[in-house]
């Protein structure tokens, strides 16, 4: 047997992917690596691989302490010398690390990057044989980034401290824009780019228009995912613990999980979790990076995601396992506002966010399937999956043209300050005080939109937002201009084709047999 295959099978496993294979030879050779694969897509195999194939002490960074532990345990399991350089350690046991460093006892050294950059630590490491360094979830280097940690950007001098030694970068996010700063932070001018494919095909996906959201729920857990474990993503800490003791009372076994809890609640929570299958995680996205939990079978996001890697990342906690998984994306006009206003007000990275957001707009608003609605923002072009909400429903759609200048129009003669509520009173022609307030009566536009119903006003509307026919004001007040786009489609140069709506049914609390 040869080495590669040896190390593979001391790892637990019998074959490499052909992905795995190119990384680690290319690594072996001394070679530089930038690997973009989806979570779940096996990177750890990779350093750990090529770690224990060259010589040398392999050095792995990571932004999170809970997934190198974990990390470290399971390698310990397996008998590997792994070990685990963390502040938390008392002077006795970073002595017996020391000692086991200095003996060639270890393989493989997790630490922070923090602990990383500190002079002594690295004027530390020369004086051994480092094998590789491994950047983990490098995307963390990235200001463009969903995740930016500022002590990742200092890794770039472990290129000019250790020249000689590879480094590979590995990342779940393929977006042009944070794997070129990858490559430059890290110092990594002749890498070897390898990009996986982003598709995994036991996630199916469902994105559908809100209504009575908790009860859409319900149907879910009911007819799609009984007694199945999975989580459920909410934006704010409030609403996760609200939904779960929902969820508990209606005796479904539910957990939450955020930011602001206890530690040591986080942890048993989380343990739970993995233990105890069947159970219904409710958590914001502080439940993310490096959840790396086989039997999830289900994600639902009860609030948008902020941007579409962070929507690919958090299904992708589903279904790591390589068995079918479902998930399920509930949203509305008034969460593309909520969301969109809230990116606007980021003091530093609003227009980053507002960017994130957009893209995340286009793949929901998008035409056709969703899977390759997702994948084509990750430069992967598939065929249709024929198994997603829109390749399974009539795939009808919709010329929106007329009612997409009515209401463009309407914005241009209210100066864009009213609210797309009142807009829509307008157009239905309604007689309500907000209607007469602004004199609306005596638009010419007024009672000129009875052609649709109230939602399928808000879906020309989300369209004409997603597609940037309208620009939001960039700021807390509400404003909407008409633009360049939006006067395209008031002269008929673009017509604006709109899917069928698709809404997720419901299951009242009243009608779940317990
Ligand atoms: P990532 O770091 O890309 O998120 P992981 O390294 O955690 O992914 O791997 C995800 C899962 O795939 C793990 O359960 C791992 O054991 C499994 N895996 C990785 N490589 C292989 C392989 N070559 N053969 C079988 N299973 C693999």
């Amino acid at each position: 047997m040869n080495l590669k295959k040896l190390v593979l099978s001391r790892l637990g496993h019998t074959e490499y992917r052909p992905l795995q294979e190119e990384a680690i030879d290319a690594l072996c050779s001394g070679r530089d690596v930038l690997l973009a694969a989806p979570t779940g897509g096996g990177k750890s195999l990779v350093y750990q691989s090529a770690g224990l194939i060259r010589s040398g002490i392999a050095v792995i960074v990571s932004p999170l302490l809970s997934l190198m532990s974990q990390q470290v345990d399971e390698l310990n399991r397996k008998g590997i010398n792994a070990k685990f350089l963390n502040s938390t350690m008392n002077p006795g046991e970073q002595d017996d690390l020391v000692w086991a460093i200095r003996h060639n006892h270890i393989d493989l050294l997790y630490l922070s990057p923090e602990k990383l950059v500190q002079p002594s630590v690295i004027g530390f490491l020369h004086s051994f044989d480092i094998s590789l360094f491994a950047v983990d979830e490098a995307h963390c280097i990235s200001q463009w980034g969903n995740f930016f940690r500022p002590e990742y950007s200092q890794l770039g001098q472990l290129k000019d401290a250790f020249p000689n030694v590879p480094i590979i970068a590995l990342t779940g996010t393929v977006d042009k824009q944070t794997i070129s700063s990858i490559q430059e932070s890290l110092k990594l001018e002749n890498s070897l780019i390898l990009k996986n494919s982003f598709d995994r095909s036991n996630i199916n996906l469902q994105i559908a228009q809100k209504r009575k959201a908790k009860q859409q729920i319900l149907y879910f857990l009911h007819h799609e995912a009984p007694g199945q474990t999975g989580i459920i993503y909410c934006r704010s800490r409030k609403k996760t613990e609200e939904i779960s003791s929902w969820l508990r009372q209606l005796g479904l076994p539910s957990l939450s999980y955020h930011a602001a809890m206890q530690e040591q609640d986080k942890q048993n929570n989380h343990q739970t979790f993995i233990e105890q299958h069947g159970t219904i995680m409710v958590a914001t996205t502080a439940y993310g990076m490096g959840i790396d939990i086989p039997h999830v079978r289900f994600v639902i996001h009860l609030d948008l995601p902020n941007s579409p890697e962070a929507y690919f990342q958090e299904i992708g906690r589903a279904g790591r396992d390589g068995q079918p998984a479902k998930t399920l994306l509930l949203y509305g006009l008034q969460d593309m506002l909520q969301a969109q206003q809230l990116a606007v007000s980021q003091p530093l990275s609003a227009e980053k966010e507002v960017h994130h957001l957009v893209n995340l707009f286009q793949i929901l608003e998008g035409r056709g399937c969703r899977r390759q609605q997702l994948l084509s923002h990750f430069d992967e072009s598939i065929p249709a999956c024929n198994y997603c909400d829109r390749c399974l429903s009539t795939k009808s759609e919709h010329n929106m043209t007329t009612a997409s200048q009515k209401m463009l129009s309407l914005i241009y003669h209210t100066k864009g300050l009213e609210p797309f509520a009142l807009l829509i009173q307008i157009l239905l022609g309604k007689k309500t005080k907000a209607v007469s307030a602004v004199r609306a009566e005596l638009l010419p536009l007024y009672g000129k939109g009875k052609e649709l119903t109230e939602v399928q006003w808000k879906s020309v509307i989300r369209h004409l937002i997603a597609f940037k026919y309208l620009s939001i004001g960039e700021s807390n007040i509400f404003t909407v201009q008409i633009n360049e786009k939006s006067r395209s489609v008031l002269q008929g140069k673009t017509q604006i084709i709109i899917p069928s709506e698709h809404y997720y049914p419901i299951l009242k609390e009243e009608q779940l047999a317990l």
